[in-house]
């Protein structure tokens, strides 16, 4: 390749590269998958390599992470937190075992970890006592994790000897609280975490430590910082002292002689790795001896004498043989691929998510495709790509749905919507997704009414609406199956006990659109009680700080409906407490939109233009219309052109609609 070529390539490597970084590192909500970076990084590499004057410092190849973008303190790392090297084949490890054997004259032997699926966690104890928590950051500038990492259960607040020391090791969340944590935003319309990896580092960099308590992260650490003060010679015996200190250190590692050893702990993990209850993406090969490690030292980016051998992508093939479309809560429709069961990364799987019309139209999909398939972070299948020479012939291009899978109404777009919706309010689909939103956690909290449930008690015309969980009786209870005398008590005493909640519980529950549980519990703060709410005017309204007009018109529009009125008439009577219990509001958080200058482009699903300026106006944000050097931060839907290139161009940071939605829903 001549010169210039590979000067344009690389830039737009570096182009690429730096915006896929960013979703990563910053916003913990990736655009691609990990595989897929790799090789682009791995083709960067590749260039640089044959010509290294082209490499320019703001190359992936000479950065750490990112800088952090959140609003959470910084740390300083004095030793520089490094990323690490990585190969793909055994030809790989031999050529570092080869570079590694030549640099110290002999060979070595080599401390063999997992590679954890998380993110990377500097912790700081003074006299033995922790004082600080830190993330990896770009490096040299973390963020102050401090009051989060002492919510997490298996990190020691105080070390079994009083010690100065740095440890680092990796903050994760185990696959069952993944799962959980997925599950339980989904019922409460909330996007879902990509991967256990994103889940973690979105979990642990909140402002609220109260967050993070209730995400069940655990850590594994596998760095002493300073190893000599504490006279250990040996990375296995570093991990053999911070066991002893009180650390959760990993077990299943090994000390290898030579390469052998540790193509049979490779092979091994490789078929254990679904069992583990955690995620891991590789393993991680460490020269042993501490005084090889220094004197094999360091680049600017990663050790020379580590690397991780990453596993490759799992992946299988089957047929897609129907989409199956689903109506949400607020009546947006999804696409899910209905496919020939097929074993993947240790699970059988036959349904895929397709996401909307736009990714179907894209991907080409079509009924009776051969697809390949991949699990985003191991847990949710994704259609990666259509195998275009299996497709058997006269197969016709999928068409978008007309009707309501659930009631057969005319399906919509509102206006700049992507999303196609269903809006008759009475879709048996829509009610029931309420009826269980209703009853989720951050709402009325009605433990054991799950979706299941709530489909039960349709089938057999018990529930409507939510009052009518107010009326079920014992007799009621007993048509549905596998409830017992023990089931039907519980049930019936959540239903019941849901009656004292606050008034924000109940506001959120409602599923009133754009109130999500922050604005449910401003609004109840304000205003007391759901009477004075419902009087209250839109001035009233948006003289609450952080509210905009998009709240309070929505709230406008749904008290003004006579259905409503008379759901809480109804509501009142059955003695639901209507009433704010709390005393104060935990101190509001700045929002990351304040005073960010935020232009929109490009189709979104779930938000009108309007709307969604409103909102993110009500945030501090200023709103334009081109992306310019002051732009600080552009929103693309799909089918964004030229904004999102020059955005691109002039390193503006990107946010894209499922991110946007994450961010809102923890804000709003
Ligand atoms: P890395 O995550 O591949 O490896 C370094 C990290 O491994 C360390 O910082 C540490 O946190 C972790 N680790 C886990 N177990 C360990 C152990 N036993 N010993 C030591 N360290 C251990 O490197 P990175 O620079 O953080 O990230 C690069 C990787 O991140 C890429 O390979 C890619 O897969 C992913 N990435 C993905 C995207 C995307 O868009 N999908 C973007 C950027 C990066």
């Amino acid at each position: 390749m001549d010169r210039q070529t590979a000067k344009t390539q690389l830039q737009q490597l570096r182009i690429e590269l730096n915006k896929y970084r960013r979703a990563y590192y910053t916003q913990d909500a990736p655009l691609v998958e990990d595989y897929i970076y790799d090789q682009k990084y791995q083709q960067l590499l590749h260039l640089e390599q044959q010509f290294p004057d082209l490499i320019t410092p703001d190359s992936p190849s000479q950065l750490v992470g990112d800088i952090p973008a959140s609003n959470l303190s910084k740390v300083t790392h004095e030793i520089p937190m490094l990323s690490m090297g990585d190969v793909f084949s055994f030809t790989e490890l031999e050529e570092f075992n080869e570079r590694v054997k030549n640099a110290v004259g002999h060979p070595v032997d080599y401390s063999v970890e997992l590679k954890i699926d998380g993110l990377a966690l500097s912790l700081v104890y003074q006299q033995g006592h922790l004082v600080q928590g830190s993330t990896r950051g770009d490096g040299t500038i973390g963020e102050d994790v401090t009051n989060n990492v002492l919510t997490i259960q298996n990190i020691p607040q105080t070390l079994s000897q009083p010690l100065d020391i740095e440890v680092r090791g990796e903050c994760f969340m185990p696959k069952t609280a993944f799962a959980k944590l997925n599950q339980q935003r989904e019922q409460e319309g909330a996007s879902v975490f990509a991967n256990p990896r994103n889940a973690a580092a979105g979990s642990l960099r909140q402002l609220d430590a109260k967050i993070t308590a209730h995400r069940k992260l655990s850590t594994f650490i596998y760095t002493m910082v300073n190893p000599q003060a504490v006279s250990v010679p040996t990375q296995d015996q570093a991990l053999l002292q911070m066991q002893q200190l009180g650390f959760n250190v990993n077990s299943e590692r090994l000390i290898s002689h030579d390469l052998a050893g540790v193509k049979e702990y490779i092979a091994k993990y490789q078929q254990l790795r679904d069992q583990l209850p955690y995620g891991i993406d590789g393993i991680v090969l460490k020269v042993n001896d501490f005084t090889l490690q220094e004197r094999l030292g360091n680049t600017v980016k990663v050790p020379r004498w580590e690397i991780a051998y990453k596993f490759p992508p799992e992946e299988a093939q089957t047929t897609i043989r129907q989409i199956e479309w689903t109506v949400g809560r607020t009546g947006v429709v999804t696409p899910t691929a209905v496919m020939d069961p097929v074993q993947l990364a240790g699970t059988r799987v036959n349904r895929a998510t397709l996401h909307n019309m736009d990714m179907i139209r894209q991907k080409d999909v079509r009924i009776n495709d051969t697809v390949l398939l991949h699990k985003a972070g191991d847990i949710i299948p994704e259609v990666s790509q259509v195998l275009q020479d299996k497709r058997p012939q006269n197969t016709q291009s999928y068409e978008a749905p007309t009707s309501c899978p659930s009631c057969g109404s005319k399906l919509v777009h509102l206006e700049d919507e992507v999303a196609l919706r269903c809006i008759n309010p009475m879709c048996p689909a829509q009610v029931k997704e309420g009826l269980t939103h209703y009853a989720s956690r951050n709402a009325m909290d009605i433990t054991g009414l799950g979706p299941k449930i709530v489909e039960q008690l349709w089938q057999h015309h018990l529930v409507q609406d939510v009052a009518d969980l107010y009326r079920l009786t014992y007799q009621d209870l007993t048509e549905i199956d596998g409830f017992g005398d023990k089931s039907i008590n519980n049930l019936l005493e959540a239903i019941a006990d849901s009656r004292q909640n606050s008034l924000e519980k109940l506001l959120f529950g409602l599923g009133i659109r754009h109130v999500g549980a922050k604005a449910a519990k401003l609004l109840a703060q304000k205003f007391q009680t759901m009477e004075k709410l419902m009087q209250a005017s839109s001035t009233e309204i948006l003289a609450i700080d952080t509210l905009g007009e998009t709240i309070a018109n929505s709230l406008q529009v749904y008290f003004a409906n006579p259905k409503v009125q008379q759901l809480i008439q109804e509501l009142t009577q059955l003695n639901v407490n209507m009433k704010f219990k709390g005393s104060s509001i935990a101190k509001t958080t700045k929002s990351i939109f304040s005073q960010q200058t935020v232009v929109i482009t490009g189709t979104l699903a779930h938000y009108k233009r309007q709307e969604l300026s409103e909102l993110l106006e009500s945030l501090g944000a200023h709103v334009t219309n081109s992306v310019s050097q002051k732009t600080d931060l552009l929103i693309a839907g799909t089918k964004a052109g030229s904004k999102l290139a020059k955005a691109r161009q002039l390193g503006i940071k990107i946010m894209d609609e499922a991110q946007l939605q994450q961010q809102l829903q923890e804000e709003v």
